[in-house]
């Protein structure tokens, strides 16, 4: 299922915020565009990252800019006065406590503001190239609907899809889903009729299960 969807999307999809940040191989870049990303269309993000990295190149720049500098650059994501306070905190602690490079160990990550388990696994996928489930909102509707999990929350999906699925594929399953969800399995009225995996679906083929949903507003770390 993974390999169609990955066919029916490689070099027609546009990529999403994550996988742009992953391309320039800086992990910090990576870690500020996922806290950017939370409760956060991925256009909005983008904007933000670009306009805050034109100026502050690294984590120890970030650490000195004005807060204020930074809530103007941010101030299109949602919750951006409270995104922009963790970005200044996040730098200066990977500044001081980790001699400026970002940790890759999930202990480290889940030490840091605003990062909680999705975000840890973000920067372990798109900053370090490491094996991990990074559960949002479509990975857990997803999964959910095609039947490969029955869980309420993004945290059971991710130990569910860690059990069911082989190591191999980690590393792609959250991009296609991100992808697939923005395109063809929406969040409201899936486009079933379009899916290159609806015969493989338990929701498209018509044994609908109930919707999941990630609990984005639950004000939980993500
Ligand atoms: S068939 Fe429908 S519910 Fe299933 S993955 Fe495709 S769009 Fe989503």
């Amino acid at each position: 299922m993974l390999e169609t969807l990955r066919s029916n999307y490689e070099g027609t999809a546009a990529p999403t915020a994550l996988q742009s940040a992953s391309r320039l191989e800086d992990p910090f870049r990576v870690l500020i565009a996922t806290v950017l990303s939370q409760r956060t269309r991925d256009e909005e993000t983008e904007i933000a990252g670009d306009r805050l990295f034109e100026t502050y190149h690294t984590a120890a720049d970030l650490a000195r800019a004005g807060l204020a500098d930074i809530e103007e650059r941010i101030s299109n994501v949602g919750f951006y006065r409270t995104k922009a306070k963790a970005v200044k905190s996040i730098a200066g602690i990977i500044v001081s406590d980790y001699d400026g490079h970002v940790p890759s160990d999930m202990e480290s990550l889940l030490d840091l503001p605003m990062v909680g388990r999705k975000t840890a696994n973000c920067v372990l996928v798109y900053g370090f190239g490491r094996p991990a489930i990074p559960v949002d909102t479509h990975v857990h509707r997803i999964a959910n609907r095609l039947g490969w999990v029955r869980t309420k929350t993004p945290e059971e999906t991710e130990t569910a899809l860690s059990s069911l699925l082989p190591e191999g594929s980690w590393l792609m399953l959250n991009e296609l889903m991100v992808t697939h969800g923005k395109n063809i399995c929406r969040p409201v009225s899936p486009m079933c009729g379009d899916c290159p995996v609806r015969n493989l679906c338990l929701h498209g083929s018509g044994h609908c299960m109930p919707h999941a949903s990630a609990g984005a507003a639950s004000g939980r770390r993500l």
